[in-house]
């Protein structure tokens, strides 16, 4: 097939960059590039990657190819997408939305010089955990607190400075794997740690903690069983029996809360989960979670508790790889400052929003979002229908929450096809597939959002 290709008239590269269309790459994308970018599409011509045409057309052909070579370069890979999912923390979705409340910080920080490591007062070296340790001390009651890369490292820094050659126990019905790459048995490893498992799958009685401690025990482990739940005949042993035990064997309690909670949302018609301040309160002495989980902060991973273990960790040479950087510092000190307001935070993060919102609310934003829908006229049915969405992240596992969305459904073409075609757009949107419908969950996609939506499904609909 190629040897039929008449390569002695593929035009220079020279002749194509003073082509019309060669012009108007360079200027948009540099000499250099476009130069590329032809030889990329010369190359695929030559490799009977594209298809033949007239001589008098491939200048062109070439021409044209080059330029979705440099538009695919040029695109960002990571990319705004719109969440119609309902799931308010989705790992594979980038987690927790910042609050806008937090741009500030981010931007002073991100573009300036700053005090990460420096002390005003002395003009001597500071630390970077300073900024952070005392509002999470005020905020949780904690003695001491440290910041981190992520949970996977909080909960690696914790085992690995308290418990490094020694035993670690935790309960058989709490050996998770968490996200594929986070499994509880292998961090434990992976910290120099042994695992020695007490009680069973269902049932974990105090009993099989005080007969799992012996003289080689360094600390106890609870893990919050993020993403099942134990129903039936179960026993799981609490924090504060926990800390008894622990208090006796002469051994830490660590506790990965995993997405953790500042604030309770009981109020709020969630259900019940322990914040870090009733953890600590309950005795354990370590406890680690997430910061861009519930929390609607930054990824982190945050460690609370007694100070005389947050200092052995401090001391750690694990905390210099496993530290945080400036941004994350910023933009999880403006967060955590949103907390000294509970009104404020459930107002200002957006995270606690999407959680707490109303289902009069939702019913609102669902109509609204139908009404703007109606522009794009027949080709296209919308509906208000009730919808379920999850907390996600790993909080509230199996609760699902009463929802709102609006299905949708096109004349031309499958829920499949529309699904796959509104992922694939400019900017995804990522629907759940119901009924033969694509839903969009109103709860994950804010008002402002509608606009982007509506032009979306027009681009999708025209093909
Ligand atoms: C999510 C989670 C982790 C991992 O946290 P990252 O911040 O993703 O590293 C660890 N433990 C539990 C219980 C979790 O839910």
């Amino acid at each position: 097939m190629s040897d039929k290709r008449h390569f002695s008239k593929i035009p220079s590269i020279n002749l194509l960059l003073q082509l019309e269309q060669g012009q108007v790459l360079v200027n948009e994308y540099s000499h250099e590039a476009t130069v590329d970018a032809i030889r990329g599409a010369v190359d695929k011509f030559r490799s009977g990657v594209l298809p033949e045409v007239d001589e008098g057309k491939l200048g062109e052909q070439l021409l044209s190819e080059a330029q979705a070579l440099l538009q695919q370069k040029f695109t960002p890979s990571l990319r705004r997408m719109i969440n119609a999912t309902g799931t308010v923390i989705h790992t594979n979705l980038g987690r927790a939305k910042l609050s806008a409340y937090v741009q500030d910080a981010l931007n002073t920080t991100a573009f300036s010089f700053s005090n990460l490591e420096y002390d005003i007062e002395t003009g001597g070296r500071g630390s970077r955990y300073q900024h952070l340790e005392e509002m999470l001390c005020e905020l949780t009651g904690a003695e001491a607190a440290l910041v981190v890369n992520n949970n996977a490292a909080a909960v690696m820094l914790s085992l690995s400075a308290l418990a490094k050659e020694k035993e670690v126990i935790v309960s058989r019905g709490e050996l998770v794997e968490i996200g594929g790459s986070f499994r509880i048995p292998e961090i434990i490893e992976l910290s120099g740690c042994y695992l020695k498992e007490v009680g069973t799958t269902n049932k974990t009685h105090p009993h099989d903690y005080e007969h799992g401690i012996g003289e080689h025990t360094a600390a106890i482990l609870k893990v919050h069983a993020s993403n099942y739940k134990i129903l039936g005949f179960t026993r799981e042993t609490s924090i504060a029996e926990l800390s008894e035990i622990a208090m006796k064997g002469q051994v830490p309690l660590i506790h990965d809360m995993g997405s953790g909670m500042l604030i309770s949302l009981t109020k709020y018609g969630l259900g019940y989960e322990m914040t870090v301040a009733d953890s600590l309160a309950a005795g354990a002495d370590v406890v680690t979670f997430s910061g861009d989980k519930v929390l609607g902060g930054p990824q982190a991973g945050i460690i609370v508790g007694k100070k005389q273990y947050i200092d052995a960790m401090k001391k750690n040479q694990l905390t210099r790889a496993l530290r945080v950087d400036k941004m994350t510092i910023a933009t999880l000190e403006a967060t955590l400052r949103l907390y000294y307001d509970e009104q404020e935070a459930i107002r200002k993060i957006p995270t606690l929003q999407m959680l707490v919102v109303s289902l009069e609310e939702l019913t609102q934003k669902a109509n609204k979002l139908k009404a703007q829908l109606s522009v794009l006229g027949e080709q296209i049915t919308a509906e208000v229908v009730d919808s379920c969405s999850q907390v996600g992240g790993g909080a509230y596992p199996g609760e699902e929450i009463a929802s709102k969305a609006v299905a949708i459904a096109s004349s031309s073409m499958s829920a499949n096809q529309l699904e796959e075609r509104l992922r694939q757009a400019s900017t995804p949107i990522i629907v759940k597939i119901r009924n033969q419908k694509c839903e969009l969950d109103v709860r994950t996609i804010e008002c402002s959002e509608f606009a982007v939506v509506v032009e979306v499904l027009r681009a999708v609909l025209e093909g």
